[in-house]
């Protein structure tokens, strides 16, 4: 850590050490470059609260096409980016591959999947129809009550707690430089465009670098120095969610990810190779809120034992809240961000485990002085970038 007005000094500096920041860090450092991760907290954020689903396609929404292809993309380059991360970590990362399977517990419930199933097949994505017989040949202890169901092959998922320690593994084994301590302002060399020149951090130090990318997840905003417009687009989206576990001796009772409408409410369970059970999650506009309710968690288990009664016998282990980074649009902010040399990897909203890999690569082209892969194009700042100027 340095000391009071003492610069540290890096090729790149990054704000923010969640599955973005150090994602970023460790592809950064593995291009060559020499790079300092700064995080009060490294990793206390929304990467180890989320449930780890890496799902574009049962994510997929009308209205939000450019989303699915940078989604897609990203499931694309996930496995062979977990594959690297395991190998050099010796970490197994927990990648299953077996779909999700969405169920609707009464006939409006299936009315409403069947409408998001036929538009996810116009933007040719599979989905396979199936009965409530059907659905319980996959999932056995779904209740004989669930109307019917819709798989979807193309999703996957990540422990992304393990996902997230592993790239921490990894960025320290590249090379990079953590400083334990937040960026209040990027700094910037004086004159109307002046570039980047580093961050300054709350304890009074500085860390000198030509190029700052901002990837404090839901907390970007607060990060002076970015165009006004910039910061306030991105806003906390509250999530709770709970760990469930199988007692000793009691066998997986999910294969599959469930997403389940319970007549209307959204529930889904994310099984894990050891035996976790995620269940989540709300959606809840209260600003910097990390409280648990007592009905989030009534809500949460009684749509999950609706579907899925053997709930009731699994252990709940923990209950927690996160805070999604979330945009005007739903979509990404990756690219440029005004003054040169300032980069911003963030609002990543539902899907930022999903879009980690393909958020490394892209911002590692820009600080490389490539061009992202062109599924990135409608994510730039730019689309919130009025006349304002920069701070
Ligand atoms: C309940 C819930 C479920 C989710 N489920 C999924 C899912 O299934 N699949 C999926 O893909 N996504 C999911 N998400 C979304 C995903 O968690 C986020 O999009 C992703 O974690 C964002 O990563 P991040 O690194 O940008 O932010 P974070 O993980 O929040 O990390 C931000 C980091 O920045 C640090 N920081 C803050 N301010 C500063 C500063 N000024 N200087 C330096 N550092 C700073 C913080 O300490 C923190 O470590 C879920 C989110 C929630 C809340």
């Amino acid at each position: 850590m340095p000391a009071k007005g003492v610069a540290v000094t890096a090729d790149v500096v990054i704000a923010g050490g969640g599955v973005i920041g150090t994602a970023i860090a460790w592809r950064a450092a593995a291009a060559g470059l020499d790079v300092v991760l700064a995080d009060p907290a490294h990793g206390d954020g929304a990467s180890l609260v989320a449930a780890g689903m890496l799902a574009p396609v049962s994510e997929a929404l009308f209205g939000e096409g450019a989303l699915l292809r940078v989604n897609l993309l990203a499931l694309a380059r996930f496995p062979s980016f977990a594959a690297e991360l395991e190998q050099v970590t010796g970490h197994r990362v927990g990648l299953r591959r077996e779909g999700t399977l969405a169920v609707a517990y009464d006939a409006g419930d299936y009315a409403a999947l069947m409408r998001l199933t036929a538009f996810r097949r116009s933007a040719g994505l599979d989905a396979e129809e199936l009965d409530s017989r059907a659905c319980r040949k996959l999932e056995s202890f779904l209740t004989p009550d669930v109307h019917g169901g819709v798989l979807f092959p193309g999703d996957w998922s990540v422990d992304n707690r393990r996902y997230a320690a592993a790239l921490r593994e990894a960025a320290a084994a590249a090379g990079v430089r953590v400083v334990p301590d937040r960026v209040t302002a990027v700094l910037t060399a004086s004159g109307a465009d002046g570039r980047a020149r580093g961050v300054a951090l709350a304890d009074g130090g500085e860390i000198g670098s030509g190029q700052v990318v901002v990837a404090a997840g839901s907390w970007s905003g607060a990060v002076h120095g970015l165009p006004e417009a910039l910061r306030s687009a991105v806003r906390p989206v509250k999530g709770q969610l709970l760990r469930l576990r199988h007692p000793d001796g009691m066998p997986p009772v999910l294969t599959h990810t469930i997403r389940a409408t319970v007549r209307g409410a959204d529930v889904y369970l994310v099984p894990r190779t050891d035996g976790e059970v995620v269940v989540g999650a709300t959606q809840e506009e209260r600003g910097p809120d990390l409280t648990v309710t007592a009905g989030a968690v009534h809500d949460l288990l009684h749509d999950a034992m609706s579907v899925l009664p053997v709930t009731s016998e699994l252990i709940l282990a923990e209950t927690c809240a996160g805070l999604r980074p979330g945009t005007p649009d739903n979509g990404p902010i990756v690219g440029s961000a005004g003054p040169g040399g300032v980069l911003l990897a963030t609002g990543h909203y539902r899907n930022g485990i999903l879009m980690s890999a393909a958020t490394a690569d892209a911002a590692v082209a820009c600080l490389t002085g490539r061009a992202p892969a062109p599924e990135w194009e409608p994510f730039g700042p730019g689309r919130f970038l009025t006349n304002q100027g920069a701070r």
